[in-house]
C-alpha cells in the first residue's frame, strides 16, 4: 500500500539561523532517501495547503498569530531564545499546518491509509500565545483539532515519541478526554514538563499519559514501554485516528539528545502505532515530522517508518530491557493502572 508524503520546497525557505540544528538540509536528506528505488514506488507525494488564519485560532492566541504573521519578509527575528524566523517562515508554518489538514482528509477519504507531513517548522512546543524550541505554530495539536471539529472525529490518539516532551501539544488538551496525549521523552531535560503526575485534569484526567525516561534507553526500552504502556491504554481508548509527532532525536548519535533508538527502532515503533491504528482506526495514522538532528540518521529513520508504512514486516529488535528498566517500567504500569487496565 502507498504511503502519502505531504511535502513543498516553501518548507525548505524557513530559515532560522546558519548555526541552527533545525536546518532546510534535515529535509533534503529525507526527501533524497525517500527517491531511491527501494521506496520511491511506495511514496505518493502531495501538496500541502495554506492554513487560514481561522484555523490557527483553534490552538493559538490572536495576539501570537498577528506576531508570527508580523515577522513576513523580515530577514530574522527572533521570538524565542531558540526560536527564530526568517522572510517566508510565516508562510512555510501555515502551510506546515494546512499539510496535516490535506492529510486528514487524504485518510478520511481512505485515499490512504498513512500519510507522512515532511514539514519544517515543527510544532509541538509551540504554545497558546508563543514560539518555544523551533515551533511557531503546533502542527500536531492543530491536526487534532481539524479531526474532531471538521471531520467529526470523537477520539484521536496523539503518540509523541521526540526526544523532548510535547508541552505545547500537553497544554492544549489537558481538559479534554478527546484527545489522548501519549509522550516518551528523556526527562529530566528540555523543556522540563512531561513528568509522570502530569496527567491532565478535570474530564481529562487519565488523558495525558507522560512516561519520562532516562537518558540511555535504547530500541528495547522504548519498544518496552510502548508495547506494554501505549499498546494497552490505546486499546481501551479505541482512538477513531492515531496522530504521531514524529522526532526523531532519540537517534542514537543526535547531536542534541541521550538516547540510543536506532533506525529500525523507529520502524519498530511504527509497527506498534500501525497496529494500534488498525484495531479501531481502519489503519488510518498520520505522523508529522518534528526534531532530529542527526541528517544520516535522520533521513534513514524516517525511511525504516515508511518502509513499515508501506506493508514490511516490523523490524526485529534484538535484547531486552535491563532489570532496573524492568522494575522502572513496572512502577510506571502500577502508577497508570489507576486509568487504564495494565
Ligand atoms: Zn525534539
Amino acid at each position: 500500500m502507498k504511503v502519502g508524503l505531504v511535502y513543498d520546497d516553501l518548507f525548505l525557505q524557513h530559515k532560522p539561523g546558519d548555526y541552527h540544528p533545525e536546518r532546510p538540509e534535515r529535509l533534503i536528506k529525507i526527501r533524497e532517501r525517500l527517491q531511491q528505488e527501494d521506496l520511491a514506488p511506495w511514496i505518493s507525494w502531495l501538496a500541502p495547503r495554506r492554513a487560514n488564519k481561522e484555523e490557527i485560532l483553534w490552538n493559538h492566541s490572536e495576539a501570537y498569530y498577528e506576531r508570527v504573521a508580523s515577522t513576513a519578509g523580515k530577514p530574522y527575528v527572533q521570538l524565542d531564545p531558540d526560536t527564530a524566523t526568517s522572510e517566508a517562515s510565516f508562510e512555510a508554518a501555515l502551510h506546515a499546518v494546512g499539510a496535516q489538514f490535506v492529510a486528514l482528509d487524504e485518510l478520511f477519504r481512505e485515499n490512504f491509509r498513512s500519510v507522512f507531513c515532511l514539514v519544517r517548522p515543527p510544532g509541538h512546543h509551540a504554545e497558546y500565545d508563543r514560539a518555544m524550541g523551533f515551533c511557531l505554530f503546533n502542527n500536531a495539536a492543530l491536526a487534532a483539532h481539524y479531526a474532531l471539529k471538521v471531520l467529526k472525529f470523537s477520539r484521536v490518539l496523539l503518540v509523541d515519541w521526540d526526544l523532548h516532551h510535547g508541552n505545547g501539544t500537553q497544554h492544549s488538551f489537558y481538559p479534554h478526554p478527546e484527545v489522548l496525549y501519549f509522550s516518551t521523552h528523556q526527562f529530566p531535560y528540555y523543556p522540563g514538563t512531561g513528568r509522570l503526575e502530569e496527567v491532565g485534569q478535570g474530564e481529562g484526567t487519565g488523558y495525558t499519559v507522560n512516561v519520562p525516561l532516562p537518558a540511555g534507553c535504547g530500541d528495547a526500552e522504548y519498544l518496552a514501554v510502548f508495547e506494554e504502556i501505549l499498546r494497552p491504554v490505546a486499546r481501551a481508548f479505541r482512538p477513531e485516528v492515531v496522530i504521531v509527532s514524529a522526532g526523531f532525536d532519540p537517534y542514537e548519535e543526535d547531536p542534541l539528545g541521550g538516547m540510543r533508538v536506532s533506525s529500525k527502532g523507529f520502524g519498530a515503533l511504527a509497527g506498534v502505532v500501525r497496529e494500534i491504528a488498525e484495531e479501531s482506526a481502519e489503519g488510518k495514522v498520520l505522523l508529522t515530522l518534528e526534531g532530529g538532528y542527526s541528517l544520516s540518521g535522520l533521513a534513514e529513520s524516517v525511511a525504516q517508518v515508511i518502509r513499515v508504512l508501506a506493508g514490511a514486516d516490523k523490524p526485529e529488535i534484538k535484547g531486552e530491557p535491563s532489570a532496573k528498566f524492568r522494575q522502572y517500567l513496572e512502577d510506571i504500569k502500577r502508577f497508570f493502572s489507576r486509568y487504564w487496565p495494565l
